[in-house]
């Protein structure tokens, strides 16, 4: 929404907000969308977005009679933001339903299958185990497993689902890019030691600690460090900065660089992004910016 009240409509989310700039900054990476949509205009509109950023689209399901979901950012003068929602019957809850062995075979063990604890709480709660099943499938193939802890508690029904959903997503991830913020409501972790500390509890190779201005704190195969931010003069919305910077640091790590290389990577596009309103900057801006 704009200062003036008036609304300004784009397509956005978290997974996506992340392979926009995945791809943006690895043309060489296949990105995939695993999403459902509708048969409406908006819908196409949609998937005619996916193509213009060269997502692969394979994956985008048509739900019969179902469409988009909704939601509002409203953001304040420091930049931070506020949601509200409109997606209860989204056909994006019902993705789980079209993921069956054709998928499942389509992926080569060398992929990565990217979720976000958003993803978790959107679909139905009911299609919940088998999507475990289905990750768990993909993990016996080799695919590594990585999550994005986003936590909005109202897209859930109750705390102690969120808190079960999000330990079968610990114990399932290769990689975690969490917050304190995210963690702390289900877990109690009150800083980003804390954080690394509860997560090696799991079986998780990488773990990367965003937390805004500050510091990154990682873990990588049990070795821990601290890699300084350069904090931006002037931010003015913070939306999608670690959806930027999870999509940068994974096509980073995915190409072969270090973990202090990916996330200088990783920060420098995220802080490119929080200088412009909206989820997603303009394409060449963007491109100009991170090279700047
Ligand atoms: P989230 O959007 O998930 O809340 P954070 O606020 O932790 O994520 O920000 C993600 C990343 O964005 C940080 O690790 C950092 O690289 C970058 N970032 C966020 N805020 C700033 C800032 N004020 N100055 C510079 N970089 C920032």
């Amino acid at each position: 929404m704009l200062d003036n009240g008036d609304l300004r409509q784009s397509f956005a989310g978290d997974v996506y907000n992340s392979a926009v700039y995945l791809k943006r900054c690895f043309k060489q990476f296949d990105t995939a969308l695993f999403t459902a949509v509708g048969n409406d205009k908006l819908s196409q509109r949609m998937i005619a977005r996916l193509d213009e950023e060269n997502l692969n689209t394979e994956f985008v399901f048509k739900h019969p009679d179902k469409t988009l979901g909704l939601y509002m950012i409203e953001t304040d003068e420091s930049g931070e933001r506020s949601f509200s929602y409109w997606r209860n019957d989204s056909a994006a809850r019902k993705l789980v339903n079209f993921l069956d062995d054709t998928l499942v075979n389509a992926l080569n063990p060398e992929d990565v299958m990217f979720f976000s604890g958003i993803s978790l709480a959107v679909i139905d709660e009911d299609t919940r185990e088998r999507f475990w099943e289905i990750i768990d499938t993909l993990k016996d193939r080799g695919l590594k497993i990585i999550f994005d802890s986003n936590y909005r508690p109202r897209l859930w029904s109750c705390v102690q689902e969120a808190k079960y959903q999000y330990e079968q997503a610990l114990a399932h991830a290769d990689m975690i890019l969490p917050s304190v913020e995210d963690l702390q409501p289900l877990f109690g972790v009150g800083n980003p030691e804390e954080l690394v500390a509860f997560c090696r509890l799991y079986d998780i190779e990488e773990i990367v600690v965003k937390d805004g201005p500050n510091s990154v704190l990682s873990s990588y195969q049990g070795q821990q460090q601290y890699h300084q931010i350069i904090p931006v003069e002037k931010v003015i919305d913070t939306t999608s900065a670690g959806d930027a910077f999870n999509g940068v640091y994974v096509g980073a790590r995915l190409s072969g660089k270090s973990v202090d290389e990916a996330v200088k990577q990783a920060a420098c596009a995220a802080g490119v992004v929080i200088q412009f309103a909206g989820a997603i900057v303009p394409y060449d801006h963007f491109m100009k910016a991170i090279k700047a």
